[in-house]
């Protein structure tokens, strides 16, 4: 129903607000993004042969660095978290643009990253997310080098860490909570492929919760409390709680394990719980019914053996955090996108995700996360593919008219 709205509304908002013509600096730049799409591919398939399992991108790191430094980017360099950076100053005093791909890979080490061809396919664990995004920012940077492009405010080429569930958007927090707090205007994040923009984070809210009692024999030790009968009761209660369908709220109970044999009332069970929503609110809400369920299961398992000395422990381990935040579809930096795409040709859908801009929303900065153009399909699986089809170079087009459009240009 939005998303319908908003593409009826745009033809009506392009007119009123015709965009500048492109300077003629920044039209050879996109003409070389066209013409030189070859090297973009190439540079696709070259970064993703570099394993970068989480939080173990050190690798795909200095790669990246390597062609950044290569292209002219004498500063890029490696921080502290292993993000990589590279700054192309302002012409004036203009908005700080950063554009990323992130590095890291849901595949573990030792996950063979040998990219195939068929064709105009390309197959390779993680060759759409996010080689693709890797590819993008290292196409807009060449281009934007190479044809003498000038921005007036100053754009930060970025490929960071830990976007991937267990990197919990560490290199995104680090640059935007540290190296240039309050110093970020705009953040877009290129990742995956098609061309599609989220514009709105979804929260996610992750945890490991520990059952644990002293165990013993099932038969012997018989009217004890049982840490898996417990975690089974809150289980339950979980599955029974009310969520709003909008904004889309939902909760899961993804992995259970623990125990050690049939015959043992387990020392410990283990489940891993994941909660997400579009609202803080609701986010919160169900967080807070998850811990009720979690700390009634223990009482009434406690409850059910009253004459049992034994008592039940619960430590819940926080696996990950999204925080997620309010950004209307109307901010500039939406706009931007749309209007670029049009200009394209595109006709971008927009949603709600988890991505590396949830932390700037939750910031309150302006943040979209754009798809890479191309096709595929398979992220996270090892039948990953990516297909530039006749018009993937529309993807890094794409992301360089969006940081022109909120960087400005000077010439
Ligand atoms: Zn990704």
């Amino acid at each position: 129903m939005r998303l319908a709205a908003l593409l009826l509304a745009l033809p009506v908002a392009l007119a009123a607000q015709q965009p500048a013509a492109d300077s003629p600096a920044l039209a050879k730049a996109l003409a070389q993004l066209k013409t030189d799409n070859a090297w973009t591919l190439q540079k696709q398939v070259a970064l993703c042969e570099v394993p970068a399992p989480p939080f173990k991108e050190q690798a795909r790191g200095i790669a990246f660095r390597n062609e950044m430094v290569a292209l002219g980017y004498a500063d890029a360099h490696v921080d502290e978290v292993g993000n990589v950076v590279a700054e192309l100053p302002g012409a004036s005093n203009g908005p700080t643009v950063l554009i990323a791909g992130h590095l890291d890979t849901v595949f573990p080490e030792g996950t063979n990253v040998a990219v195939t061809r068929d064709g105009t396919r390309y197959k390779g664990a993680g060759i759409g997310d996010d080689c693709r995004g890797l590819a993008v920012v290292l196409a807009t940077a060449r281009a934007v080098k190479q044809s003498g492009v000038r921005f007036d405010g100053r754009v930060l080429f970025v490929a960071n860490v830990g976007e991937e569930g267990p990197g919990n958007l560490r290199g995104t927090r680090h640059l935007l909570g540290t190296t240039y707090k309050g110093k970020v205007d705009y953040f877009i994040s290129v990742d995956g492929t098609g061309n599609d923009i989220t514009s709105r984070a979804v929260g996610s809210n992750r945890y490991r919760v520990h059952f644990q009692g002293p165990g013993g024999h099932s038969y012997g030790a018989f009217g004890m409390p049982n840490p898996i009968h417990a975690m089974g009761r809150a289980i339950a209660s979980i599955s029974e709680i009310k969520v709003p369908r909008s904004p889309k709220t939902t909760f899961n109970v993804g992995i259970v394990s623990g125990g050690t044999s049939v015959n043992s009332i387990a020392m410990e069970g283990v489940m891993d719980v994941d909660m997400r929503s579009e609202s803080a609110e609701e986010l919160a809400k169900v967080d807070v019914l998850v811990r009720k369920a979690i700390d009634d299961a223990v009482t009434a398992e406690l409850a059910r053996w009253p004459a049992s000395t034994k008592g039940l422990k619960v430590r819940i381990d926080t696996i990950g955090i999204r925080p997620t935040g309010a950004q209307s579809d109307s901010a500039r930096i939406v706009r931007a996108a749309l209007a670029a795409a049009h200009e394209l040709g595109l006709k971008p859908g927009i949603g709600a995700s988890s991505t590396d801009s949830n932390y700037p929303i939750s910031l309150g900065i302006p943040a979209i996360t754009i798809d890479g153009g191309g096709d595929g399909s398979g992220a996270h699986s090892h039948d990953e593919w990516y297909d530039d089809g006749a018009a993937g170079y529309l993807g890094p087009q794409w992301a360089l008219k969006i940081v022109a459009a909120l960087a400005g240009t000077a010439r």
